[in-house]
Parts: structure tokens; C-alpha cells; sequence
């Protein structure tokens, strides 16, 4: 077993969610006017769902809790709000990638209903942790019983470098050849992960050595890198 459970979502998934939520939307009879993104997890799957849904009116607010790959923050925060937009007699949609705490989700509905007089404020998600999370959004497309971090499209290049970043301050050691911390993000994060993103592990290098955390080293003969932290 890996260290953090990680499942790979790919575009295909995130798209037959979207399509998924819309139907359970349509079928509740109830229609929103307007989605709010939660920036940033909510981004694509809002413009998805806007587009399965037709509707063209799409605002966002941003909310940060997760300030690293599988590292939550101690309290979520709103760091931009919608400022003035008038929403008198409209019907609201908060819309989010994941409901994993809950936190950020509730938290941005508060703030909607408080900023902008609403007629009424709904939410929604891609996915819901149900062992997680302590408010249950009105729609979901997937319920998942056992927590995961989620890796999604857009956050493949960040959570890389959170990951293995993660290694680097844990494990402490100087110098690394690519086949250690190969194996060593393995026994972290699990196969599929290497496996399914393996550009994005090479990307995230290269971004630590540009950043100055990882320097190319002589080892032997043999290319490593120096752990800079
Ligand atoms: P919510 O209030 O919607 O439960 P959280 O405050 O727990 O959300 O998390 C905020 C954001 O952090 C999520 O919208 C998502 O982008 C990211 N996130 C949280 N948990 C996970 C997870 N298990 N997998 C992937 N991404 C996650």
C-alpha cells in the first residue's frame, strides 16, 4: 500500500461527470441562472456543466484550503469574493471539483448568499468524499466512500512537484538518482501514478531545478540530483 492513496482522473472522466451532474440537475427541476466557480478546482468543471446545462453566466470566487497536494490548511478562507454582483432573483449554482471537508464549498455558499441577494443558492460537485466531509453538496455526479487525493488534469504539474517535494523534506537524504526517487515516489504514491503521469514527474523535475531545489550532481560518473531545501 502507498503511502497517500492516489487515483488518476483523466479528461474522459471529468467530461462523463460533467455530463452526469447536468442530468442529475435537470432532473431535480430545479435550473440555475448562474453557476459560481470555486477557484480553482472548480474552473473546468463549472464551464463543463455551463455547457451541458446551456447556461452562459459563469463567476467565480476563491476559496483556499489545500495550499499543497494532500495538505490541507488549518481553516479555509475567502481571498476573492464576487465584490458587487447583483444576483436579485437569480438562482445560484457553487460549483466545485471535490467536496472533501466540506469547508470550502459551505464557505463560498455563505459568502454568495451574504454578498449578492440571491433567490436561492444551490451546490454541486464533480465528487463527494462521504467519509469526509461534514456538509453534503445538493449535486453530485460520483460518491466516494474512501478518501484518495484526487489527481485531476489541471493540477498534474503542482501536485507533482508538491509530491515530490514532499519526498525531498521527508526523507532527507543529500542526492538522488532518478531510479531512487523513481522507486521512492512508488512506495509514496503508488504505481499508477508514476506510470499514468510520467511526463508530468519529468516536468516537475526539471521546474525544481529551474526554482534552484534540484541541482544535476556528478555522481561517479553517473547524472543525480542534489536536494537544495
Ligand atoms: P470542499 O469544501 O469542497 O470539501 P475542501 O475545502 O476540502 O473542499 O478542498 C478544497 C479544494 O482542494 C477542492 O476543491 C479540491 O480542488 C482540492 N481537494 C481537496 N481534497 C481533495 C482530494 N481528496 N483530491 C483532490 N483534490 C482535493
Amino acid at each position: 500500500m502507498p503511502r497517500i492513496p492516489v487515483k488518476v482522473v483523466e479528461w474522459s472522466d471529468v467530461v462523463a461527470w460533467a455530463k452526469r451532474l447536468a442530468e442529475v440537475i435537470k432532473a431535480s427541476g430545479w435550473r440555475p441562472d448562474v453557476v459560481v466557480a470555486i477557484a480553482r478546482g472548480g474552473y473546468v468543471p463549472a464551464r463543463l456543466l455551463c455547457d451541458f446545462l446551456g447556461i452562459s453566466d459563469l463567476l467565480s470566487i476563491q476559496v483556499v484550503h489545500w495550499p499543497g497536494a494532500a495538505q490541507v490548511a488549518e481553516k479555509a478562507y475567502i481571498k476573492y469574493g464576487l465584490g458587487q454582483a447583483d444576483l436579485a432573483g437569480k438562482n445560484v449554482l457553487v460549483m466545485d471539483d471535490i467536496v472533501d471537508t466540506g469547508d470550502s464549498v459551505l464557505l463560498a455558499k455563505e459568502a454568495v448568499e451574504k454578498c449578492c441577494s440571491p433567490k436561492a443558492v444551490k451546490t454541486a460537485a464533480l465528487q463527494v468524499i462521504t467519509s469526509a466531509t461534514k456538509f453534503m453538496p445538493d449535486y453530485y455526479a460520483v460518491e466516494v466512500k474512501e478518501w484518495y487525493w484526487y489527481q485531476y488534469p489541471w493540477t498534474a504539474l503542482e501536485d507533482m512537484e508538491s509530491f515530490i517535494l514532499r519526498i525531498l523534506r521527508e526523507e532527507k537524504r543529500p542526492l538522488w538518482s532518478l531510479d531512487d526517487l523513481s522507486a521512492k515516489f512508488v512506495e509514496y504514491y503508488g504505481e499508477e501514478l508514476l506510470e499514468k503521469r510520467y511526463t508530468y514527474f519529468r516536468l516537475a523535475l526539471e521546474r525544481l531545478k529551474e526554482n534552484g531545489l534540484l541541482k544535476p550532481h556528478d555522481c561517479g560518473g553517473v547524472q543525480c540530483l542534489k536536494q537544495n531545501l
